[in-house]
C-alpha cells in the first residue's frame, strides 16, 4: 500500500508523561508544522524539482475516488503515460481527507493519536527521470542530514519489500536493489529489514496497471509511545513491533512493472517514483511529540476550541480518561480542518456522496463542542481560526472561490442545533431512561451484584474519579426511593461502574431509536454516536426491524391510491400512437387553432362501455370525459413547469362549444392529450376549432418570462452557484427552487427585485429560436439538467440586454411560451423565500395583474388592521407592540396561576383515595401540568397514601400521558410497569418502566376516563 495510513493504530491510554528529550531534539532548530512543509518542498527544488500546487479535495475525472487521499492523485495520468508535462521531477504539498470510504471510520478520529480526516502528504515524484537509487539518496539526505531535518540515525530504520506471490503464478522476490541503495546510504544492515508480503511493502495502482516494491523509513519513538507498555510494564520490544512505537514516517513507492490482464509482469520502460512523507507524523518525529495531536499543527485549534467552550485546555488533557473532554476538542480540531478544506474545494453539505461525509463531519464537530458546553456558531468560529493557521501554505482559503466558507459552515451549523434543539433532550431523556430500566434489571436479578460493583469501582478508581453516589444508589435500588433522584450523571457513572465490574452491556433498543428518527429527525449516525459515547450500544437489527414495518405501512397505505391496470393500458395506447405522429404545437403563435383533427379518444373518468374494453373509443358523448389526442392545438401542455392552459374545443366556425378542455399534457414525448369534458359528441376524424384562455395564458406567460428574470438576477447577486432545481409557472405566481447554502436576506431580495424590474422597464424583445443542444450551450444557454433535452431542435429562449458584454441579460433552453417584450410583463413583486431542502432555497413572486392584486390586498389587510386596532395607518405598529407587551404579561400570570392548580389538585387527588382489597388506591384524570408536574404529583400522593397505588393521566397535545406508582411494600403484587401496560393499551399507545414508577403515552384521548376507571378492577385482578 501506499504512503503512511492513519488506520491501525491503538488508541490514546491515559495520561502520558512528558517524553525524554530525544535525538531530533538535539537539532537546536525548532521546527513548525509550516517550516517542515516549505523545508520539504525547497529540498526538492533544490534537487531540479518543480514545486506543484496541491489540487483540489474534490478528484477530476476520476470517479473511482470520493476525495483525493495521495499526493500522486494529480499526476495519475503522467505515471499512465495518458499526459506529458514539460517537467519529469515534481513536488508536492498534497491536501488529503480521507473519510466516509469502508476503511475510515470517523469514530476513531479524536480517541487515537494518527488518526486524521484531514491531512497533508508531502511528496517527490519522477516520471521515467531517476529511480531507486536517487529516490532513497534524496530521502535520506533530507532525513538525516545536519543542514536539513537533522534526525538521529539510530533511531530510524528502513523497510524493503520482502518477496510475494504478486499475480497468480507470478513471485517476486525480495528487493535486493532498493537494500543495496539504503546500504550505500551507509545504513547498517541490521536496521533495513524485508518484509514480505504484499499488504505492507508492494503497491499496486488497481489489479492492472503499474505496481512494485516500496521502500519505507520509520522512527522509533522510543518505549513511553508503546501502547501496549513494551519496556514499561512489559519486556522491551524490537521493530518492527506494531504497539505504536515505531512509526513509518515516509513511504517510497517503486512503479517498477505494468501487470497485465493475465497477472503477468512486465519492466516498465521508464519506471516511476511517487512518495509520501506525512506532514503531522514528521512534525510530532521533529517536535518531540507522541501524538500528533500535541503538534502546532493542531495544539492552536484545540486551545481556541477550549476557549470557545469556556474550558481550559490543560486541565482537560489532565483529567482525559481516553474518552474526556481533551478526546472531544482533538475531534473538533480534526474536524474543523476537514470543514474549512472542503468547503473551500467547493464540497457542500448534503444527504448524499461528498456532501453526506462533509455533513457527518460538521455534525460530529458540532456535537462534540456542544459536549463540552459550547451555545453559539463556534465550528464557524474554529473555521476562522484554522484559516489564520493554514493561509500561508494554502492561500486559497481567502480566494474568491472560498468567499461562502464561513455562510455554509454557519448555515449548515444553524441547520443541525436546530434539529438539536428539539430532537437532543428528546435522545438523553430517552438515553437515561433505557439506562435506568436496563440497570434496575441487572441489580435486581442478584441482590449481591450492587456491592460487588461498588467494590470494583472504588478499588479501579483510587484516586477518587467516580463520580457515583453508592448511599444514594442503594438508596434507590434497594430501600426504594424515588428514582427521580438519581442525576443523569450519576445514571452514566454507575453505568459505567457496572459495565467495568461485570462486562455487562447496555443496548439502546432500536425501536426507540427509529422513534426518534422519524418524530425530530435525528439522524440515525447521530444516535449512534451519542449512544456509543455513553457506553450503550446501538441496536442495528431493532432499528432495521422498525424501519422496515414502516415502510410496509406505506406501501399498505399507497397501494389503494391508483388502478395501475388502468393507467398501463392507456400508456399502451399513447406510447402505440406516438410511434405514427406527433401533436404540431401551434400554442408559440397564439392561443387559437383552426382545423385541429381528432386523432384518438380515450374514454376516462371510471365510465365503461360495451363497445369498449381497453378504453380507446371512437367517439366521446355528451357529459364523458375523456383524453382527446389532435393533429396540431393552441393548448400549452404541462411541462417545463409552466401549468397547462385551460380552454375549449368550438366547431370550425366558432359557433358551437363542443368540450370543455381542463388541461392537457405530453403522455410520450411529441403526443399532446387534451383533458376534456364532452358537451357534444366528439368523433375520431372530426375537425375543431381549438381555443385557448387568453387571459389566463397571458398571466402564464408574464411569470414565466418572470422566472428566466428572476434566475438570472439571482445568479447575477448570489453567484453563478445558483442552479435551477424546479420551478412553476402559473397564473397566480411564479415559484423558483434553487441550490443555495444560506438565507437569502431582506437586502438582497430588493436588489434582485430591482435588477428584474429594471430589465421590465429596459422593454427589450424576446428572441426565441432552435438550434442544436451543442449550440446552444456553447452560446451561453442555461440549461436545467433534470431535464432531458433532445440532442437538435432545442429553443433558446433570449431576453436581451445592449448594455450587456454578452448582449443578453438572459439565455435559457426553455420549451414553454413567453411575453413578447419584457415590458409586458408590468411589474414583478417577490412575495416569499424560505428554504424547502437542505440547500434548496425557494423564492415566489408575482407579475402584471397579480402584482397589482397582491398591492391592493395588503393594502387592504393594512387598512382593516388599522380600523380594527382603531388607529392611523402609520400607527399599527406601535399599537401591536403595545397588545403584545399586554399579552405576555397576561400569559405570566396565567403560568402561575396553572402552578398553582397544580397544588391545588394535589388535597382534591387525595381526597379521591378508593380501597381495593385493602389497597388504597387513587386513579384520577388531572389537567394543566406538565410531564415534570405529573411525576411530582405521583410522588406527593405516594407519599401522603404511605402505601398504595397512584395512576394519573391527562390529554397532552391531543395525545395521552398516564403515569402510575406503587409504594415498595406492594410492588411485588402490583407491578407498576405491568399496571401501565394495561392502561395504555386501553389509549392505543404503549409503556412500562419499574416496578414502583412507570409511564406510557397513548393516541386515544376518548379512551382515557375509561382507562383510569378499570384501574381498581385491573389492581382487584392482582391482588
Ligand atoms: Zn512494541
Ligand atoms: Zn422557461
Amino acid at each position: 500500500m501506499h504512503s503512511p495510513r492513519p488506520s491501525n493504530e491503538a488508541s490514546v491510554t491515559g495520561k502520558e508523561k512528558p517524553p525524554p528529550v530525544r535525538g531530533a531534539r538535539e537539532n537546536a532548530k525548532s521546527w513548525g508544522g509550516n517550516d517542515i512543509r516549505e523545508t520539504f518542498l525547497r529540498f526538492f527544488e533544490s534537487k531540479g524539482h518543480r514545486r506543484v500546487r496541491s489540487s483540489s479535495l474534490v478528484p477530476h475525472g476520476d470517479p473511482t475516488l470520493l476525495f483525493t487521499n495521495a499526493g500522486m492523485n494529480q499526476f495519475k495520468d503522467v505515471f499512465l503515460g495518458l499526459e506529458k508535462r514539460d517537467y519529469t521531477r515534481a513536488t508536492s504539498a498534497q491536501k488529503c481527507v480521507r473519510a466516509g470510504g469502508k476503511h475510515n471510520d470517523l469514530e476513531n478520529v479524536g480517541f487515537t493519536k494518527r488518526h486524521h480526516t484531514f491531512f497533508e502528504m508531502l511528496g517527490n515524484f519522477s516520471f521515467g527521470d531517476y529511480f531507486k537509487k536517487e529516490a532513497i539518496a534524496y530521502a535520506w539526505e533530507l532525513v538525516t542530514s545536519p543542514e536539513w531535518f537533522a534526525i538521529e540515525k539510530n533511531k530510524l530504520y528502513a523497510t524493503v519489500f520482502g518477496g510475494a506471490e504478486v499475480a497468480p503464478g507470478t513471485t517476486l522476490g525480495v528487493d535486493e536493489e532498493a537494500k543495496s541503495h539504503w546500504l550505500a546510504q551507509k545504513v547498517p544492515a541490521d536496521r533495513i529489514f524485508a518484509i514480505p508480503g504484499l499488504k505492507e511493502n508492494f503497491w499496486a495502482m488497481g489489479d492492472t496497471g503499474p505496481c512494485g516494491p516500496c521502500s519505507e523509513i520509520h522512527y522509533d519513538m522510543g518505549s513511553e509511545a508503546s501502547d501496549l507498555g513494551h519496556g514499561v510494564t512489559a519486556p522491551e520490544c524490537k521493530f518492527p513491533c506494531d504497539c505504536g512505537r515505531f512509526v513509518e514516517i515516509w513511504n517510497l513507492v517503486f512503479m517498477q512493472f505494468n501487470r497485465g490482464e493475465s497477472g503477468k509482469l512486465t519492466p516498465l520502460p521508464k519506471p516511476c517514483v511517487d512518495t509520501g512523507m506525512g506532514l503531522e507524523r514528521v512534525a510530532a518525529v521533529l517536535q518531540n511529540k507522541i501524538s500528533n495531536y500535541e503538534t502546532d499543527l493542531f495544539q492552536p485549534l484545540m486551545k481556541r476550541a477550549a476557549e470557545l467552550c469556556g474550558l481550559d485546555l490543560n486541565r482537560e488533557e489532565v483529567i482525559e480518561e481516553g474518552r474526556g473532554g481533551a478526546a472531544s476538542l482533538r475531534v473538533i480540531a480534526d474536524h474543523a480542518r476537514a470543514t474549512t478544506f472542503l468547503v473551500a474545494d467547493g464540497v457542500l453539505p448534503s444527504n448524499d456522496g461528498r456532501g453526506y461525509v462533509l455533513r457527518k463531519i460538521i455534525r460530529r464537530a458540532v456535537w462534540h463542542g456542544r459536549l463540552l458546553g459550547s451555545k453559539g456558531p463556534f465550528l464557524t468560529e474554529m473555521v476562522v481560526a484554522v484559516r489564520a493557521l493554514m493561509h500561508n501554505a494554502y492561500p486559497d482559503l481567502f480566494g474568491p472561490s472560498a468567499s461562502h466558507l464561513l455562510k455554509a459552515v454557519n448555515e449548515e451549523e444553524k441547520r443541525f442545533s436546530h434539529t438539536l434543539e428539539f430532537g437532543n433532550q428528546s435522545l438523553v431523556t430517552e438515553m437515561h431512561r433505557v439506562l435506568f430500566d436496563q440497570m434496575s434489571e441487572y441489580l435486581d436479578a442478584d441482590p449481591s451484584r450492587l456491592e460487588q460493583v461498588r467494590r470494583r469501582d472504588t478499588d479501579a478508581q483510587g484516586r477518587s474519579k467516580s463520580g457515583t453516589d453508592y448511599a444514594l444508589v442503594k438508596s434507590v435500588f434497594e430501600d426504594g426511593a424515588d428514582a427521580i433522584r438519581l442525576s443523569d450523571s450519576s445514571r452514566l457513572s454507575l453505568a459505567q461502574a457496572i459495565r467495568a465490574a461485570s462486562g455487562h452491556t447496555f443496548i439502546f433498543p432500536g425501536d426507540r431509536a427509529f422513534w426518534l428518527y422519524e418524530t425530530f429527525g435525528l439522524p440515525r449516525d447521530f444516535i449512534e454516536d451519542v449512544v456509543r459515547d455513553a457506553g450503550i450500544s446501538f441496536d442495528d437489527s431493532g432499528f432495521e426491524k422498525a424501519m422496515e414495518e414502516q415502510r410496509t405501512r406505506a406501501r399498505r397505505q399507497s397501494s389503494f391510491k391508483a388502478d395501475s391496470h388502468l393507467i398501463t393500458e392507456k400508456q399502451a395506447h399513447f406510447r402505440k400512437l406516438g410511434e405514427t405522429f406527433k401533436t404540431e404545437p401551434d400554442f408559440y403563435f397564439g392561443t387559437s387553432a383552426k382545423d385541429c383533427r381528432i386523432e384518438a379518444i380515450i374514454l376516462t373518468g371510471g365510465a365503461r362501455r360495451a363497445d369498449t374494453k381497453s378504453g380507446l373509443v371512437n367517439e366521446l358523448k355528451a357529459g364523458e370525459s375523456g383524453e382527446v389526442i389532435l393533429d396540431r392545438t393552441a393548448i400549452y401542455p404541462e411541462s417545463g413547469g409552466q401549468v397547462a392552459d385551460t380552454g375549449a374545443f368550438y366547431d370550425n366556425s366558432e359557433s358551437r362549444e363542443l368540450a370543455e378542455v381542463k388541461g392537457a399534457s405530453y403522455p410520450v414525448a411529441g403526443l399532446i392529450a387534451h383533458k376534456v369534458v364532452a358537451k357534444e359528441t366528439l368523433r375520431v376524424g372530426d375537425r375543431v376549432a381549438v381555443v385557448a384562455d387568453a387571459e389566463r395564458r397571458a398571466r402564464i406567460i408574464r411569470n414565466h418570462t418572470g422566472t428566466h428574470l428572476v434566475h438570472a438576477a439571482l445568479r447575477n447577486i448570489l453567484g453563478t452557484h445558483v442552479k435551477q432545481s424546479g420551478s412553476l409557472n402559473a397564473p397566480e405566481r411564479l415559484r423558483f427552487d434553487f441550490s443555495h447554502f444560506a438565507h437569502v436576506d431582506a437586502e438582497e431580495l430588493r436588489d434582485i427585485e430591482q435588477q428584474v424590474n429594471e430589465e421590465i422597464r429596459l422593454n427589450t424583445e424576446i428572441e426565441t429560436n432552435v438550434t442544436s443542444l451543442e449550440d446552444a450551450l456553447a452560446s451561453g444557454a442555461l440549461a436545467f439538467f433534470g431535464d432531458k433535452y433532445p440532442e437538435h431542435n432545442v429553443r433558446v429562449v433570449t431576453i436581451p440586454d445592449p448594455r450587456a458584454a454578452r448582449g443578453f441579460y438572459s439565455k435559457e433552453l426553455c420549451g414553454g411560451t413567453h411575453v413578447q417584450r419584457v415590458g409586458d410583463i408590468g411589474v414583478l413583486k417577490i412575495v416569499s423565500e424560505e428554504s424547502v431542502a437542505a440547500g434548496v432555497r425557494r423564492v415566489e413572486a408575482v407579475t402584471g395583474i397579480g402584482a397589482l392584486e397582491h398591492y391592493q390586498q395588503q393594502a387592504q389587510v393594512l387598512r382593516q388592521l388599522a380600523s380594527q386596532l382603531n388607529v392611523g395607518e402609520d400607527a399599527v405598529l406601535a399599537q401591536v407592540e403595545k397588545l403584545s407587551q399586554t399579552a405576555k404579561q397576561l400569559e405570566k400570570q396565567l403560568e402561575a396561576q396553572k402552578r398553582k392548580g397544580a397544588l391545588d389538585q394535589l388535597d382534591e387527588l387525595a381526597s379521591r383515595v378508593q380501597t381495593v382489597k385493602g389497597v388504597k388506591v387513587i386513579a384520577a384524570e388531572v389537567e394543566n401540568v406538565d410531564r415534570e408536574g405529573l411525576r411530582q404529583l405521583v410522588d406527593s400522593l405516594r407519599q401522603k397514601l404511605g402505601s398504595g397505588v397512584v395512576a394519573l393521566g391527562m390529554p397532552e397535545n391531543g395525545k395521552v400521558a398516564l403515569i402510575a406508582g406503587v409504594t415498595k411494600d406492594l410492588t411485588a403484587k402490583v407491578h407498576a410497569g405491568k399496571l401501565i401496560q394495561a392502561l395504555a393499551k386501553q389509549v392505543g399507545g404503549s409503556g412500562g418502566g419499574r416496578p414502583d414508577l412507570a409511564e406510557a403515552g397513548g393516541k386515544d384521548t376518548t379512551g382515557l376516563k375509561m382507562a383510569l376507571q378499570s384501574v381498581p378492577s385491573l389492581i382487584e385482578s392482582l391482588l
